[in-house]
């Protein structure tokens, strides 16, 4: 367990840093800010891999005045990157930034920076004090140079500026290009400051050498319990600055990262592993959580290798085996491994689990009345196909969230239906997860039968057509309406 250095806890938007709290994952869009849309993406974007905190650079009154739009809905507390122009801040202070940074040596006059503060004090938001090599004065240059006591004085200079205003809002980074005069510079201003500190460096590079030098930095300074937020600066794309960032808290048991397992492959694989292992990377990514995922060759020494994983697939022939824990649970065909490997990963890291039931209950009746009746309106939702059908209810920490239904057709022919998850939980896989459960029951029916085919058919509503195409069923172009609402019927046949 490392040791932290206590310092100012500091309210962020939504999210506090400094003292005890966890070390903040930081990002920087690359997009004109005054394009709204496409920096609200790259924000979702960072969001969805794990950013905590974003900043957007503020060049002139166009992006100051897209802030409004940007905070109103940015998921995650937006930070505005200023220079010189006081006036950029007001705008952005009152457009709902959660925290600004500006270096107040920098904005002009004494009444410009009192402007600034007051605004700030006003609604509580923070400001970071940004100094890096190219931003140290002429005075401070001429007696230090350049070297990391001359960043730990500009900054300095900066604080003395606010804490006269009695403003100690206060968030300091102190960045170089360089990782021994970065970790040197953190480390002086830390003895003498309990601001918290957010930790990087400046123009640290590529993809390899950016993260490497962020790495032995950063990881060098939250050793000695240093570092209260982080980014790692690259010359890429944004999301893999967030990848990296909990690259390096993961290695530091700063952050529970889901972890991939995945063995090299040799001539006993049996299918098409390695896109599904970088799909399956990719897809952790965007995930929070402690688990173990094994994505391996073959099923012979597959599930030894990776007994430890809580969750692992093994190549067979045209299919995978699940297992847990080492253990087999189930064959999985070749073109459903991705989706159900996904949702089993989802089940776990979102403590989904389920029941099945041979009739209707209360759970159900009153899920399908909230979803198809009262948000769909539809009116004849209960019919005489309940009294022949399997159901299945997925809960999520015990609360039932969602079902759905399938009966018998005809021989080895199933109509699976009444898919539907609570509109507070749409948007997380929930309905792919029930699908698979449902198809799992049928199949199962068929556990010591090989070498058929089983039908799974379903009606379902126009705007979900392309939800059931991507799990691998296909529209039999035999459209219907039911209740004035425009249905496919879609198919799949399961070989086994
Ligand atoms: Fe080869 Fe199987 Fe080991 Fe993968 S798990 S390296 S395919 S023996």
């Amino acid at each position: 367990m490392l040791k932290r250095k206590l310092t100012k806890e500091i309210k962020i938007g939504n999210i506090y840093i400094g003292g005890e709290n966890k070390i903040a994952i930081q990002s920087m869009t690359n997009t004109k800010t005054k394009d709204v849309d496409a920096t609200l993406k790259q924000i979702n974007d960072l969001y969805k891999y794990g950013c905590d905190i974003v900043r957007v650079a503020i060049l002139d009154i166009e992006d100051a005045n897209s802030l409004y739009a940007i905070c109103d809905a940015s998921p995650i507390p937006v930070v505005a990157d200023i220079h010189f122009d006081y006036r950029l801040a007001l705008i952005a202070i009152d457009a709902g930034i959660s925290k600004i940074r500006i270096n107040p040596g920098n904005i002009g006059s004494i009444d410009r920076i009192e402007k600034v503060v007051n605004a700030c004090k006003e609604k509580n938001i923070p400001i970071r004090i940004g100094v890096n090599n190219g931003s140290i004065n002429k005075e401070i240059a001429k007696k230090y140079g350049t070297d990391a006591k001359a960043l730990v004085e500009s900054a300095k200079e900066h604080i003395e500026i606010l804490e006269k205003l009695d403003f100690h809002n206060i968030v300091v980074s102190i960045k170089a290009s360089n990782v021994l005069k970065t970790i040197e510079a953190y480390t002086l201003f830390s003895e003498e400051y309990d601001y918290p500190v957010h930790l990087g460096l400046t123009e640290a590079g590529t993809i390899y050498s950016g993260s490497i030098k962020s790495s032995i930095a950063i990881g060098h300074l939250l050793l000695n319990g240093i570092g209260d937020t982080i980014r790692v600066s690259l010359t890429d794309d944004p999301v893999k600055e967030i990848i990296a960032a909990k690259e390096i808290l993961s290695a530091l048991g700063l952050y529970a990262k889901p972890e991939l397992i995945s063995c090299p492959t040799c001539g006993r694989c049996q299918y098409n592993m390695i896109p599904i292992a970088s799909s399956i990377s990719d897809y952790l990514n965007t995930k929070t959580g402690k688990i173990k995922v094994a994505v391996m060759g073959c099923a012979v020494n597959g599930p030894g290798e990776a007994k430890d994983a809580d969750l692992g697939i093994a190549g067979s022939k045209n299919s995978a085996l699940l297992f847990k824990k080492g253990r087999v649970i189930r064959k999985i065909p070749e073109e459903s491994i991705l989706s159900e490997l996904k949702n089993e990963i989802t089940m776990q890291l979102d403590n989904i689990t389920f029941k099945y039931f041979d009739k209707l209950n209360d759970d159900i009746i009153s899920l399908r009345t909230k979803i198809f009746v009262e948000e769909q309106g539809f009116t004849e939702e209960f019919d005489d196909i309940d009294d022949n059908s399997t159901f299945v209810l997925i809960y999520k920490n015990g609360k039932a969230i969602g079902t759905g239904r399938f009966f018998k057709e005809s021989a080895d022919t199933y109509h699976l239906g009444r898919i539907c998850v609570l509109k507070d939980y749409r948007l997380n896989g929930y309905g792919s997860i029930i699908l698979m459960l449902l198809e799992n029951k049928i199949t199962s029916l068929y556990e010591n039968i090989d070498n058929i085919d089983i039908t799974l058919k379903l009606s379902s509503q126009n705007q979900a057509k392309a939800f059931y195409e991507k799990l691998n069923y296909i529209d039999t172009l035999n459209d219907y309406y039911e209740q004035d609402c425009l249905h496919n019927r879609l198919q799949k046949i399961y070989h086994k």
